[in-house]
């Protein structure tokens, strides 16, 4: 019998864009922004670029960060996507920084300044000791956003327009910003900065969600995000990397390991099967709480035994209040 209960579909609504000239659009977006963010707009360490050397700055979070913020919602304020959309591409950046341990190990000032030594080299490790300033910034420029227009004083639209007026469209530092927040947003932001910017506690994305109208739901996560694993699957399972504090980690399962099946059952009847994508193993072991992995390493054969988590979920973003969200999404 054919299985009629259908998944939500993937495609966009009518009057919506597909998803890869969504994100051609989000590109265009991006880099035209960078006209005024990153061209003009500067670090004062780039106020004379040195092109035949690296160039380092603690700021990226904020020139490829802010700029990452306004590429999408200026998708939403020309009425290319509509507010679900919108939040959709929140919701996938939301978990993309959620899911990487290395958030809680480096600040995005610390990721500005080691982009050339680590952003543009990354290796099995990297989502476990760095976090992206590009993400993470995008989302310090979320909160910062939320909490201006929650305090009522301001938006991060006139920081931004007011940042442009005190630098005169050339270099800046932190301080400009600290300053113009200050100004705008009648207080000192200094708090905030010390702790989105140059800590590595989490953000408060709930609560400025949730009272921006935005409602947060939790869902069960891919099996791959429940064990903590990336891995490629056109030549069987390979493991690219395994995440910190995930359950992959807590059986020994390593970068560089092929996994080539498993075992489930109980011991008087011990089953064993080939797996030739991750997703197999919920054929054989959706209900099992664990099992026993067979991986090869080299040239050896191991068993690892391999706890099954079900309680890791993921983000996705709805909408509770859309007048609420309308003005955020509106920049009114
Ligand atoms: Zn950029």
């Amino acid at each position: 019998m054919a299985n009629t209960t259908r998944a939500p579909s993937a495609d966009p609504a009518p009057d919506q864009p597909s998803e890869g000239y969504r994100t051609l659009l989000g590109l265009i977006s991006h880099e035209y922004f960078h006209t005024w963010n990153v061209k003009r707009l500067r670090p004062v360490e780039f106020a004379q670029h040195d092109y035949g050397q690296e160039n380092y700055t603690q700021l990226l979070w904020f020139f490829e960060g802010f700029t990452s913020y306004y590429d999408d919602l200026l998708l939403r304020r020309a009425h290319l996507i509509d507010d679900a959309a919108y939040l959709k591409l929140l919701t996938k950046t939301i978990n993309q920084v959620l899911q990487t341990p290395g958030r809680a190990v480096q600040s995005v000032a610390q990721a500005s300044m080691d982009a050339w030594v680590k952003y543009y080299r990354q290796d099995e490790n990297t989502p476990n000791a760095t976090v992206s300033y590009y993400t993470k910034g995008s989302l310090v420029a979320l909160c910062l956003d939320l909490t201006l227009r929650q305090e009522g004083k301001t938006s991060l639209d006139a920081v931004m327009r007011a940042l442009w007026l005190r630098c005169q469209g050339g270099p800046m530092t932190e301080g400009d910003l600290l300053a113009v927040l200050q100004a705008l947003g009648g207080r000192s932001f200094a708090l905030e900065i010390a702790q989105w910017v140059h800590g590595t506690t989490d953000l408060p994305l709930r609560p400025l969600l949730a009272a921006q109208g935005v409602k947060v739901l939790e869902e069960p996560a891919q099996l791959a995000q429940r064990l903590g694993l990336r891995v490629t699957e056109t030549a069987g399972v390979q493991i690219k990397i395994v995440l910190r504090g995930g359950a992959a980690e807590q059986a020994g399962l390593a970068a560089g390991d092929e996994w080539l099946g498993l075992e489930v059952g109980p011991a008087k009847s011990i089953s064993a099967w080939r797996i030739n994508k991750l997703d197999d193993l919920l054929l054989y072991a959706a209900n099992a709480s664990k099992v026993c992995a067979l991986v090869a390493r080299d040239k050896r054969l191991l068993k690892l035994p391999l706890a099954l988590p079900k309680s890791i979920t993921t983000w996705r973003l709805a909408a509770r209040d859309s007048q609420l969200i309308g003005q955020w999404l509106n920049g009114s």
